[in-house]
């Protein structure tokens, strides 16, 4: 026997596969992470391999033989192979899924890992004096024959500059057999001399960040580096990442969504004169398949990306940020659901290297992590450039009238700031003309036919959305149940824009959210106006609280702070306040001094009153002490088994047996809490339910999932479900 390789597949199954080396293969050359063409069922797969061994448990007969080896080095080195296989392992996924979503998608199938460029050669044949039996008069076709008699081989634009018309030259050559194309791998580009541009002069706190940072080198240290908006804390990251340059090795930095960040990039790109890898998901496949190359061969010193570039290879990895690392896209909501903040946290040990983890408003978990000491807190606590915080003030919408959800003193308040030359954004979290339509005679209120929630009103296309499922349906001219004549009830964005124009009918005025920024470009085209301060008006949802930096906001609005104040979720108090702070931020930027205001029903809410009084830094001890004391996490750990159908009693059955099968394993240290049905329990269609799983720690979780898993898959009533794992979730439902 040759030797077993053990492969990781693209499947949903939740093991390796064992198979034959291919013949001829020396075992011991052959190293994880290569990649090798498997049969699979009935199709022909790329699996990469994650182990070799002299034998197999799979019985002699049933153990097929792999095609062929398709690298000669591997994709994956070992730290992030063993990443990957741990975060299988942590979050449940079956490996080849997690191993598939690491790469891009031209090599899912096979596609050369190096940049491959295409050579020609003359054949031995005519190497040995087959030249002579070229026609006296093909002179084109004789001085290309010469030219590659003289080297070895040569590519197109050696061979272009014997003839412009090289490509049919050789094409005839190629006909007659005297010529062949092979396609070789580039050589791997030299280290990028890196000169980085003089960046600004750090402030004493920048400074010491900088200092912390860079004194972590070649340890594993990791930083929360708190600062308030507008404290200079992306100047910290180029200064850390410059040093990590100049010493020759490579920064990876994760950002929450590129398109909403473009500024970002480019003040990168400014910075340091080489080329970036910039991976996010509108890319092109071979787009990504560039800037990943780039970051493996470490062409790129610096690798910028969403989610996923947490799994981009690194040549010589000295340094990951994440920036915003609050941020809830870090955690991919579906399929494999990892943080890439946290795997983040554990590449960065695997590589023994710094990592810094960013935020105005950082995450319970990692203020935590900073409170028990195993991060190192880094603080900036003053904007720069003699900026000052921004005011907040509540404005109590039960005491005031207001027009379309914009409070009288509001509306004065806005014009104050537009009539000194000041630039307002409003945000509202709801996209939308109005939030539901209603019938004032009957009390109707129009459903959505697949979830358990009122349509949204879209006023300019004249239809209804449902902002869960997706379904869409004309406005009915009447109340489908009186006949009476319906009204749009609530504001969203939609509706906040005409209002503003009425009332500020000279003020240009710009919406930015999903329907808004539809196309391609416009998000940037919207962003361009609004710096450029040809906008002075700007309305919009979450889109406008992330990173941006508007040197002429003055005056901020929240115009809705109560959706969130009763959340269900344990994290809705905290998602709240980081959503109220990161926009409040985009206010008094540069000179101008900036103000907040927050509207609301609940003016004595004690989270909005501390907020308003004390800020971010009081509102997260309090809200960690809650925590503590309910035992949430950071405080616990946490994983949901989720599942649903369209059948209304097939997800608690299945979660009823799952429960079962749970307790039977289960010690005292992991609780068990439900099936509960989610609070809007239908969604497009399917009926949703979930079981809680809840432990001091995340070891009696894992030990319960190693025997209760295989138990679970094998049940009838999975069947009849969709089902999944979820472990950290960040939403409960
Ligand atoms: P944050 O990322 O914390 O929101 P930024 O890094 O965007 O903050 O900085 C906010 C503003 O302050 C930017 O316009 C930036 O150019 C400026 N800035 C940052 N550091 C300094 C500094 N040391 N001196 C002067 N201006 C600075
Ligand atoms: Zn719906």
């Amino acid at each position: 026997m040759s030797g077993i390789l053990v492969v990781a597949i693209d499947a949903p199954l939740r093991r390796l596969f064992d198979y034959r080396a291919p013949p001829q293969t020396v075992l011991e050359s052959l190293r994880p992470g290569v990649r090798v063409w498997v049969p699979f069922g009935r199709r022909r797969v790329v699996g990469v391999v994650v182990e070799t061994r002299g034998s197999s448990d799979v019985p002699e007969s049933k153990l097929k033989t792999a095609v062929a080896v398709i690298d000669d080095e591997p994709v994956f080195d070992a730290p992030l192979l063993e990443l990957l296989r741990w975060a299988a392992d942590y979050y449940r996924h079956p490996p080849g899924e997690v191993i598939a979503a690491a790469l891009p998608a031209p090599l899912r199938t096979g596609d050369s890992m190096l940049e491959t460029s295409e050579r020609w050669t003359l054949s031995a044949a005519a190497r040995t004096g087959i030249l002579a039996a070229l026609p006296t008069r093909a002179n084109r076709l004789r001085e290309m024959a010469q030219f590659l008699e003289a080297r070895d081989d040569a590519d197109a634009a050696g061979l272009a500059t014997v003839s412009p018309r090289w490509r049919d030259h050789v094409r005839e050559l190629e006909k007659r057999g005297w010529v062949t194309k092979f396609r070789m791998a580039e050589a791997p580009s030299p280290r990028p001399d890196v000169r980085a541009s003089q960046g600004l002069e750090p402030t004493p706190d920048q400074r010491s960040a900088i200092e912390a940072i860079a004194g972590a080198q070649g340890r594993h240290v990791s930083f929360l580096l708190h600062g308030v908006t507008g404290s200079g804390k992306t100047e910290v990251y180029l200064r850390a990442i410059e040093e990590v340059v100049a010493r020759g090795e490579q920064a990876l930095v994760l950002v929450p969504e590129i398109a909403l960040t473009p500024q970002l990039v480019s003040r990168f790109a400014a910075r340091f004169d080489a080329p970036l890898a910039v991976l996010h998901s509108s890319l092109t496949d071979q787009e990504r398949l560039r800037a990943w190359r780039a970051a493996r061969s470490g062409a790129s010193p610096v690798v910028i990306g969403t989610r996923s570039a947490i799994f981009a290879p690194l040549a010589r990895p000295g340094l990951i940020v994440v920036d915003e690392e609050h941020d809830a896209s870090y955690k991919q909501q579906e399929g494999f659901r990892y943080s890439a903040r946290d795997l983040a946290l554990a590449r960065a040990q695997r590589l023994s290297i710094p990592v810094v983890l960013g935020s105005a408003t950082p995450s319970l978990e990692s203020l935590e992590r900073a409170r028990s000491g195993k991060a190192t807190l880094l603080s900036l606590p003053n904007r720069t450039a003699g900026a000052s915080q921004p005011a907040l003030h509540l404005v109590d919408l039960r005491r005031h009238a207001a027009t379309q959800g914009i409070a009288t003193p509001t509306v004065l308040t806005i014009k104050r700031h537009l009539d000194a030359g000041g630039q307002v954004l409003l945000y509202l979290n709801r996209r939308g003309y109005a939030p539901s339509l209603f019938c004032p005679s009957c009390g109707w209120a129009a459903p959505c036919p697949r979830c358990d929630a009122r349509l949204t009103v879209h006023q300019r296309e004249h239809r209804l959305h449902c902002h869960h499922g997706g379904t869409e349906q004309r406005v009915p001219e009447a109340c489908p149940t009186c006949g009476e004549v319906v009204k749009p009830v609530g504001q969203g964005t939609e509706r906040i824009e005409e209002t503003l124009a009425r009332l500020f009918p000279d003020v240009p005025l710009a919406r930015i959210d999903r329907d808004a920024v539809r196309r391609r470009g416009a998000l940037e085209a919207a962003l361009d106006r609004v710096t450029s301060g040809e906008v002075r008006l700007l309305v919009g949802t979450q889109m406008l609280t992330k990173g941006h930096h508007f040197p002429d906001v003055s005056l901020v609005v929240v115009l809705n702070a109560d959706q969130g104040l009763f959340g269900t979720d344990f994290r809705a108090s905290e998602r709240l306040a980081q959503s109220i702070v990161q926009v409040a931020g985009r206010a008094g930027r540069a000179e101008r001094p900036g103000e907040v205001l927050i509207q609301t029903e609940y003016p004595e809410h004690p989270l909005l009153a501390q907020l308003v009084t004390a800020g971010y830094d009081a509102f997260a001890s309090a809200a960690l002490a809650e925590r503590e004391l309910a035992k949430w996490p950071p405080f616990a750990r946490i994983a949901v088994l989720r599942a649903e159908a369209a059948q209304r009693e097939a997800p608690t059955a299945f979660l009823d047996r799952a429960r079962e099968i749970a307790e039977t394993i289960a010690t005292s240290r992991v609780e068990i809490l439900g099936p509960a049905s989610a609070p809007m329990e239908r969604r497009a269609g399917h009926y949703r339910a979930q079981l809680l799983l809840h432990a001091a720690t995340h070891s009696p979780l894992q030990r319960l999932f190693a025997r209760w898993l295989p138990a679970v898959e094998e049940l009838p009533e999975a069947r009849k479900v969709r089902w999944s794992l979820d472990v950290d979730p960040l939403e409960l439902f």
